[in-house]
């Protein structure tokens, strides 16, 4: 198993102090044989473990040596009872509270096995916690950095996992720059959600989870994008199961960002390959605000390769989203509550019958009563009580 550079293709081993290729391109993993047993996951427990052959670790890897609070295994239910073709995929109920647990188990499972001791990350909350989690639970020191405005109650959770919280004033990007001197200096592991792909080996169980529960591809699969490591995780997933022949086609992404803060929406709308960095205009929507996301050339490649498209979420309709959510039962952060506004506000479009063909992906309302047709998976990726 390697790292391979995404620009000059050059290939290394991984370690622990490596995160960035020399020439400044981000790494991808190459070079593992990987997939699970279709017998064997039924008889385990219900957590990301279960598909342990199809996760980046050697062969004789049992999973007992995995760091694990019993993350993924998430329920998946009709958005109400009158609507049988809207599903919502409830990974706020993970350990720490958000999908990124997926990722930080193992994460923070390879960093074990690559034997880091001092683990630095950063994030706009809910991947810093779920690291500071992994990382304790592992008996390793961690360091998150995040911005200085981010949510008090997700600052509170990071440092009661063990981490000591480092709040940047600036921009997301500032926050990043913190954590990237602080591993050089400290030649720290440098855990990130963004730069490491096993993180993205621990997200693409979302996608099997889905196949799994609904015994098939869904047509739409709706996720929040920030800096896309659910989105890359899925891709990923329902791109193997496609391979194994256990699905037929691949669902279609609909990728949601926030209206205050939307690189890969104006990259995707203008047919560009890349996304230029914006400024944040401000958004309730704090998880999926990244102005210059590193991977967003993967985003937009993997989002057009499954002809899906990306939206944005208004401002304005994120508070009512949010209640009409917790009217429904489920009681989520602003940031999931944006992904759910995008969703709604799609839809609006696509049955005002104002979108080219090929762009529409609901050409019936998936909101009519006992509608039959476009079944659509919504995660709901963080819990109400992280926020105010
Ligand atoms: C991290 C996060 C996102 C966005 O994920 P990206 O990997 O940045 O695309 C969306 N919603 C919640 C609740 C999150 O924690
Ligand atoms: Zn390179």
């Amino acid at each position: 198993m390697k790292y391979i550079c995404n620009l000059c293709k050059r290939t290394y081993a991984p370690d622990k102090t490596l995160w960035r290729c020399k020439c400044g391109g981000l790494f991808d993993l190459v070079d593992f044989d990987i997939r699970f047993d279709l017998e064997k996951i039924q008889s385990r427990s219900k957590d990301i473990w279960r598909y342990r052959e199809a996760l980046p670790f050697a062969q004789q890897f049992d999973g007992s040596s995995s760091v694990s609070l019993g993350e993924g295994g998430t329920p998946m239910v009709a958005l109400s009872p009158d609507l049988p073709d809207i599903f919502v995929k409830l990974d706020f109920l993970m350990p720490t509270l958000s999908f990124k647990d997926r990722g930080a188990a193992v994460l923070i499972t390879k960093a074990q096995e690559l034997g880091a001791k001092f683990i630095v990350a950063d994030s706009s909350g809910n991947a810093g916690t779920s690291i500071a989690a992994y990382a304790n639970r592992a008996g390793m020191e961690c360091e998150i950095y995040v911005p200085d405005r981010t949510s008090s109650k997700k600052i509170k959770q990071i440092s009661a996992h063990g981490a000591k919280v480092c709040p940047v004033p600036g921009s997301r990007e500032d926050t990043a720059k913190a954590a990237q001197e602080a591993v050089r200096k400290k030649e720290a592991f440098y855990a990130s959600h963004v730069y490491n792909p096993f993180f993205y080996q621990g997200t693409k169980t979302y996608a099997y989870e889905i196949w799994e529960q609904l015994r098939k591809a869904p047509d739409v699969v709706v996720v929040p994008v920030g800096n896309g490591t659910l989105l890359l995780g899925a891709y990923y997933g329902f791109k193997e199961l496609l391979e194994w022949g256990l699905i037929n086609k691949m669902p279609r992404l609909l990728a949601v960002q926030a209206e205050g803060c939307a690189p890969i929406a104006r990259a995707f709308d203008a047919m560009k390959d890349e996304a230029h960095p914006v400024v944040n205009t401000g958004t309730a929507a704090e998880g999926i605000a990244i102005a210059d996301p590193p991977r967003s050339r993967q985003i937009l490649a993997a989002v057009r390769e499954t002809r899906g498209v990306v939206v944005t979420a208004p401002e304005a309709a994120i508070p009512d989203a949010r209640i009409t959510l917790a009217k429904k039962g489920f009681y989520v952060e602003p940031t999931t509550a944006a992904t759910y506004a995008g969703f709604v506000e799609y839809v609006r479009k696509c049955t005002s019958g104002k979108l080219p063909v090929d762009q529409n992906l609901f050409p019936s309302n998936p909101f009519e009563l006992n509608h039959h047709g476009t079944t659509v998976v919504i995660p709901l990726c963080g819990a109400g009580l992280k926020a105010d």
